[in-house]
């Protein structure tokens, strides 16, 4: 999968400089994208192609974020003005953590405060 973003571009340069100096390092990278559009902060985490279910999170104008679920699993954020969020859903991410999908309802629920311990099961490939 081609992934077209400047931190994609980032991350397969660095893996690349390892390859030629013999480090072998695989690119294991939670996939991410941020722009401003005028005053649109939209940033995206995961990959949210395989979700079978979507949460709005909303609680004030111009701000929300739009959270993919697939079973149990988070798999992507797509988050506009609302980098919290953005930041929690790439740490959990990462970190092969959950966020329950009916705990994140609450728009006022933080969502790093929400996040549970990291799954033990693999995820499966959309
Ligand atoms: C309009 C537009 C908007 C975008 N917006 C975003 C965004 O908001 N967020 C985001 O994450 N990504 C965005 N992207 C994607 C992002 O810019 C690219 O994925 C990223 O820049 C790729 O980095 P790169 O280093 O691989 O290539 P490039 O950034 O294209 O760098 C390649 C460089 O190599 C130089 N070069 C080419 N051929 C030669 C040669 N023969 N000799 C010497 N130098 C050469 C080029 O001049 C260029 O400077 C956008 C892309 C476009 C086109």
């Amino acid at each position: 999968m081609r992934f077209e973003s400047v931190n994609n571009a980032i991350e397969q340069a660095k893996v690349a400089a390892y390859a030629l100096t013999g480090r072998e390092e695989e690119y294991a990278g939670i996939p991410w994208f941020w722009s401003s559009q005028g005053t649109l902060k939209l940033q995206i985490a995961g990959l949210s192609a395989g979700h079978d279910r979507t949460l709005v999170r909303r609680d004030e104008p111009g701000k929300f974020s739009v959270l993919y679920y697939r079973g149990e699993d988070i798999i992507a954020a797509d988050c506009v003005n609302t980098p919290l969020d953005f930041m929690a859903v790439k740490a959990a991410l990462a970190r092969r953590a959950s966020i329950p999908f009916d705990d994140a309802a609450g728009p006022s629920n933080q969502l790093k405060s929400i996040t549970v311990a990291p799954r033990n099961t693999e995820m499966s490939a959309p």
